[in-house]
């Protein structure tokens, strides 16, 4: 079997210990599975990033014991890629133009449904416009690895943006090109995410690509609840000391690592958390508070 799985963060803050879970979750599902791990820097979004943060990725990785394959990839390399898809999408008459604002939204669509007011009522060529993909009568099944069977009706949440009308590409188109363009086979990521997959597999459908097995790890909640993020103020890793916080990691994880290695090596914890990885072990959950995770 071809493995091929991918750890990619957007350098809008420094990694925390919910990037290290998936960080670490992705890693170890993609050794285990005598698979690559490739490392890809989804900086689209320039306003949001912070300075200096993506060139600090590659030197917390290694810090923590998690060496990727292949050449570190950015998003920001592949916008040509990004819209040579607008364009076919846009070809095939799935794709239109929207110049709709927020507000007006708010007033049309009561349940913030798109209307597709703007399928019906193209805006004129010069207007600055946001693109949006039809999804009429779309029923998108999987079953996730950890979170199960899940189906979405699309036409709950409307069309939706690819391109923004700043002038972005949205991160449901990149993630979707980008995973094909690498052979993505395998996604491991935080569950804040499986909302999106549905819209993402709409996508691969709609392109012919093929769809990768999913699986969504719960999100790591601080006391309050809050997922932790940036957003959230979560600390950043501490570089000089790993392994508590990838103990830590794997207990989350519900991969029961034994106290003894707490004292061992990062080499010597990482390549127990390979051999011991049973990805079927992490409780299906959505979210759950750190500090009850302990044994
Ligand atoms: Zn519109």
């Amino acid at each position: 079997m071809t493995y091929i799985g991918r750890f990619a963060p957007s350098p809008t803050g420094p990694l925390h210990f919910g990037s290290l879970l998936a960080a670490l979750a992705s890693f170890l599902d993609a050794r285990a599975n005598n698979g690559k791990w490739l490392l890809r820097i989804e900086d689209l979004d320039p306003p949001r990033e912070q300075s200096g943060v993506k060139e600090q990725f590659p030197l917390v990785l290694e810090a923590f014991g998690l060496c990727w394959d292949e050449e570190l990839s950015f998003q920001s390399e592949r916008l040509q890629n990004y819209d040579d898809v607008l364009n076919e999408l846009a070809n095939q008459r799935i794709a239109y133009r929207c110049n709709c604002s927020r507000k007006q939204i708010i007033e049309r669509c009561s349940n913030m449904v798109y209307d597709q007011h703007c399928l019906y009522h193209p805006p004129e060529p010069e207007q600055q416009c946001a693109i949006r993909v039809r999804c009429k009568d779309c029923l998108i099944s999987f079953r996730d690895i950890i979170q199960g069977a899940h189906a979405y009706n699309l036409n709950n949440s409307g069309d939706f943006v690819i391109y923004r009308r700043d002038n972005l590409y949205a991160y449901l188109l990149a993630v979707v090109v980008d995973d094909f363009l690498q052979g993505i086979t395998h996604v491991v990521r935080g569950s804040d995410l499986l909302d999106e997959t549905a819209r993402q597999i709409h996508l691969q459908q709609l392109l012919g690509y093929p769809t990768p097995a999913y699986a969504h790890i719960p999100v790591a909640a601080n006391p309050e609840g809050q997922k932790l993020s940036k957003q959230t103020f979560a600390p950043a890793l501490d570089t000089d000391n790993p392994i508590p916080a990838l103990f830590q990691a794997l207990v989350f994880l519900d991969q029961h690592p034994p106290n003894e290695l707490l004292y061992a090596s990062k080499d010597e914890l990482i390549a127990w958390a390979i051999e011991n990885w049973r990805i079927k072990d992490i409780k299906q959950t959505m979210a759950k508070p750190l500090n009850t995770t302990e044994q």
